[in-house]
């Protein structure tokens, strides 16, 4: 197992929408393992294969990566089935350096996914979950969170990037 290296904005990679995975085998395996292990060092809550400039449609999940409980998800060909209600909440991401943001998701969401054995499945999440999932999704489709808020905020972060890499 290797700790990756995480893609930052503004690379173009993070905006490639990744493909579909045809088949489970020892690659999607390696990179799950390498992926669950980058995750918890960072640590953060979920991390879409193409933040590591892998493009493939394989995303890792666990809301309580700072806790002694792991709970790890792990979403092949993941794709969002229903979403409902509304939830405003702060978030930030691995790829997005010191910035985070309020940002509108759905509350609940239910996910078809394939897991690593090869089955489908389906899981229905809500609240911080939910929230996660849509994130990581959005990875997938090359979407950033900061392209799910307004032009203004998302000008206040390139304005502000730009100072950072200037000092
Ligand atoms: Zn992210």
């Amino acid at each position: 197992m290797s700790i990756l290296e995480i893609l930052k904005y503004p690379d173009p990679r993070l905006k490639a929408p990744a493909d579909e995975v045809k088949e489970i085998d020892e690659g999607i395996f390696g990179l799950v393992e390498d992926m669950l292990e980058t995750m918890y060092a960072a640590p953060g809550v979920g991390l879409a294969a193409t933040q590591v400039g892998r493009p493939v449609r394989v995303a890792v999940v666990d809301i309580q990566c700072r806790d002694e409980t792991r709970n790890p998800m792990v979403l092949v060909n993941p794709e969002i089935l229903e979403g409902e209600g509304e939830d405003l909440m702060e978030e930030g991401c691995l790829s997005v350096a010191e910035f985070t943001s309020e940002v509108k998701r759905h509350y609940r969401v239910t996910v078809r996914a394939t897991g690593l054995n090869g089955g489908t499945v389906e899981l229905q999440a809500e609240g911080l979950l939910a929230r996660a999932f849509q994130h990581e999704i959005d990875h997938l489709n090359g979407i950033l969170f900061i392209d799910r808020i307004s032009p203004l905020k998302r000008n206040i972060y390139r304005r502000k990037l730009r100072k950072m890499s200037n000092e």
